[in-house]
């Protein structure tokens, strides 16, 4: 854990945030400030800073984060019509928050390229 980061704390439970999924890889929760209807955030509970840090020794943890978020988009209802899996990678690609995460957004239609 980084003592100093939001989402280090959200995965200890010493920051409050509205969990949605929670095991001992991946910790899941819905975001303060929703681009969409159904707006999901998934982060490693370990402490990486951006997908620009994975190596291959992430795999578990990847598969195991990709299968929650197909699993939370089935539950959410958003399956059936498309969604969004997203990762903002440093300033320029809009990383605000510097623990990996990826959006999970559905409910509607979105655009591509993104702005
Ligand atoms: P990004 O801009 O890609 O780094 O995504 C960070 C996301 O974290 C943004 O969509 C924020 O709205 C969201 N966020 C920031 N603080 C919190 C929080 N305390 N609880 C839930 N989501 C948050
Ligand atoms: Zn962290």
């Amino acid at each position: 854990m980084t003592t100093d980061c939001l989402f280090c704390g959200i995965a200890a439970g010493t920051i409050p945030a509205d969990l949605v999924h929670d095991d001992e890889l991946v910790v899941a929760f819905r975001d303060i400030a929703p681009r969409a209807p159904t707006h999901i955030v998934l982060i490693p509970r370990r402490h990486i800073g951006s997908a620009a840090e994975l190596t291959e020794d992430d795999g578990p943890m990847l598969g195991r984060l990709f299968a929650v978020a197909a699993d939370l988009a089935r539950s959410s209802g958003i399956a059936d019509g498309g969604y969004r899996l997203v990762s903002n990678v440093g300033d320029r690609g809009g990383q605000t928050v510097d623990h990996l995460h990826i959006h999970l957004m559905g409910g509607r239609a979105f655009e591509w390229p993104p702005g």
